[in-house]
């Protein structure tokens, strides 16, 4: 079965007060899809007036927002949630067409999952328990949460909707009113939610801004009327928002880059047990997204004495991985987000090359027939080498892994803590031993065990070392959205006596 591209206007607005303006100064950039470079639509290119406008409707309407029951906040997002649901089709296939990953990613992961991440905390809201102390017979200490207030946030292309869900939702559970900027190469399915729900909020408490990074993310992250910066992209990037966001003293969460192992142990080796196969599946699962993942098993570390053997069929599943048309249900994987993408991970293969490393799989472009012969396709590539060389070390953000092998537990740790990024690492093993123990000891905000790219709402993420801080998902997200307001409350009738 085979999509086509869905269709859009000739150019979209910002969305903002509840409803869609033009930019200030008149300006729209063009969005293009990577499939086969074919213009999807102009969106407004904004710049620090429409910011100032978007903050302004937002502060606005933040003391009433803030002032609404959990209960009233969790109906709207639960209907935000059944809005998407019952629209799926058309999210998925917008977002196929904007990022360039195949459709039955879209299907079966980013849009449902996006759905589930509204859902969960509408619930979580709703479900907190207070914290009353009695200090002392006549002294009661009360933690009272309270909205930040106005809150800006900036994403990325690589999960458009899904990246806008896990920020919106929390923040808007906890009463705060929110400026979103998603990224130029992706404008799309925001846009089309914000077509859907236009009226489930009160104007102002969700407003939606285009363009690009300069021009409309800095003045958006230093602006003076917000309190708070949510930011998911690339690291030197977070340092930049960092600066901007210090100037009012504002708080920040990073969800930044990563080059994570995953580690494969000699006792997945067993020919006659289906658990073997998962764990190839999982060592493939770096082409997942086209590679285009923040958490993408980007090093594949395997012990010495099943390399050769785990290898030949690691790259045998690779080969096998069906590169066509993204709108096809069968196809695998998808085009790169975008040219620049495109050059930057092909000059990567080149750095690889030239480094030594040997070229297991891939390692070329993938031509496509047509139309799709315009698009951004690259072969799934396995280089081999050390944790040394650059293709080691540097985010390439493609589909691309670097292998190696290891001897023993120590030298596994120490390969896989030998970077610069603490986000994701995989552990495949069938020693209970190393089940618990080298997870504990990896330097990484996730680590999955004998599993990798799962992103429930109700399990928190995030970084280590360059890779961030703050958690995304679970209840403690709602943490980072939120002050505690402490009372203390004397039922004393008696004076000090001090004064
Ligand atoms: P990016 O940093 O280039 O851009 C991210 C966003 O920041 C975009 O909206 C962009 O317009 C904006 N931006 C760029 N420069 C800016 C500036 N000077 N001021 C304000 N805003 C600015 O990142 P990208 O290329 O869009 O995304 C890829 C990166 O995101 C990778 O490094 C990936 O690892 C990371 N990522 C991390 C997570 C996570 O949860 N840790 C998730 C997804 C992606």
């Amino acid at each position: 079965m085979s999509y086509s591209k869905p269709t859009f206007k000739e150019k979209y607005g910002n969305f903002i007060n509840g409803k869609f303006v033009n930019p200030v100064g008149g300006a729209y950039f063009e969005n293009r899809s990577p499939i086969d470079n074919s213009l999807i639509a102009k969106y407004a290119r904004s710049q620090k007036e429409d910011v100032n406008n978007a903050v302004a409707a937002a502060n606005a309407a933040q003391d009433a927002w803030g002032k609404t029951s959990a209960a009233e906040r969790a109906a709207l997002l639960n209907k935000v949630a059944d809005i998407i649901e019952a629209n799926l089709e058309e999210f998925a296939l917008v977002e196929t067409c904007d990022n360039g990953k195949a459709i039955r990613e879209t299907l079966n992961a980013d849009i449902p999952l996006s759905i589930d991440h509204w859902r969960y905390f509408a619930a979580v809201i709703r479900a907190e328990e207070g914290s009353a102390t009695e200090l002392d017979a006549n002294t009661l200490s009360m933690n009272i949460k309270e909205p930040l207030g106005v809150v800006a946030q900036i994403i990325p292309w690589n999960f458009p909707l899904l990246m806008l869900s896990w920020k919106l939702p929390p923040a808007l559970a906890a009463g705060n009113c929110v400026i979103l900027k998603p990224a130029e190469q992706t404008p799309s399915s925001a846009t089309l939610l914000m077509e859907k729900i236009a009226d489930v909020f009160p104007p102002g408490v969700l407003n939606i801004i285009h363009g690009f990074g300069p021009e409309a993310g800095k003045p958006l992250a230093s602006h003076s009327g917000v309190n708070k910066v949510a930011f998911t992209g690339e690291t030197t990037t977070g340092q930049l928002i960092m600066q901007y966001a210090s100037k009012n003293l504002n708080p920040v969460t990073m969800e930044l880059g990563g080059k994570s192992p995953n580690i494969f142990f000699n006792s997945v080796m067993d020919e006659d047990d289906a658990f073997l196969d998962k764990a190839i599946e999982g060592a493939v699962l770096f082409a997942f997204n086209q590679g285009e993942v923040c958490t993408c098993p980007s090093r594949i570390l395997v012990q010495e004495d099943i390399y050769d053997k785990f290898m030949e069929k690691v790259v045998a599943r690779t080969k096998a991985i069906n590169q066509t048309n993204p709108y096809d249900i069968n196809c695998m994987m998808g085009a790169q987000a975008s040219n620049d993408q495109y050059e930057k991970i092909l000059s990567y293969i080149k750095i690889g090359k030239e480094e030594g490393a040997k070229v297991l799989a891939g390692g070329d472009v993938c031509k496509l027939e047509g139309e799709l012969a315009n698009g951004y396709y690259i072969q799934p590539t396995i280089l081999e080498g050390h944790n040394k060389m650059r293709v080691f070390q540097e985010e390439i953000f493609g589909p691309v892994v670097a292998v190696t092998k290891f001897k023993d537990e120590a030298e596994a740790l120490e390969i896989a803590n030998d970077t610069l990024y603490g986000l994701g690492a995989g552990v495949w093993t069938r020693d209970a031993h190393q089940l618990y123990q080298i997870p504990r000891a990896i330097k990484a905000g996730r680590v999955w065990v004998n599993c990798y790219h799962a992103y429930p709402a109700h399990a928190p993420f995030g970084g280590y070392k360059k890779s961030g801080f703050g958690r995304e998902n679970h209840l403690m997200m709602m943490n980072h959205y939120r002050q505690t307001k402490n009372m203390l409350i004397s039922y004393d009738k008696n004076k000090l006596g001090f004064f």
